[in-house]
């Protein structure tokens, strides 16, 4: 059952969405999309307990 991650629950205007069968692998995703897409998001990366909560399960 994969696991699904949108930026745009991160809080920026973006479309990208991840999808992955570890969360621990979303998170690093997710961080790595920010940090390339979003530097200006860099110290609003979601903590892996706001990450977990923006996990959905698909
Ligand atoms: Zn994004």
């Amino acid at each position: 059952m994969p696991f699904i991650i949108s930026c745009r629950d991160t809080g920026v205007n973006c479309p990208a969405t991840f999808v992955s069968d570890s969360d621990i692998q979303l998170l690093d995703d997710i961080h790595r999309h920010i940090d390339e897409a979003h530097p200006e998001q860099k110290d609003k990366k979601p903590s892996p307990e706001k990450a977990q909560k923006l996990i959905k399960k698909v």
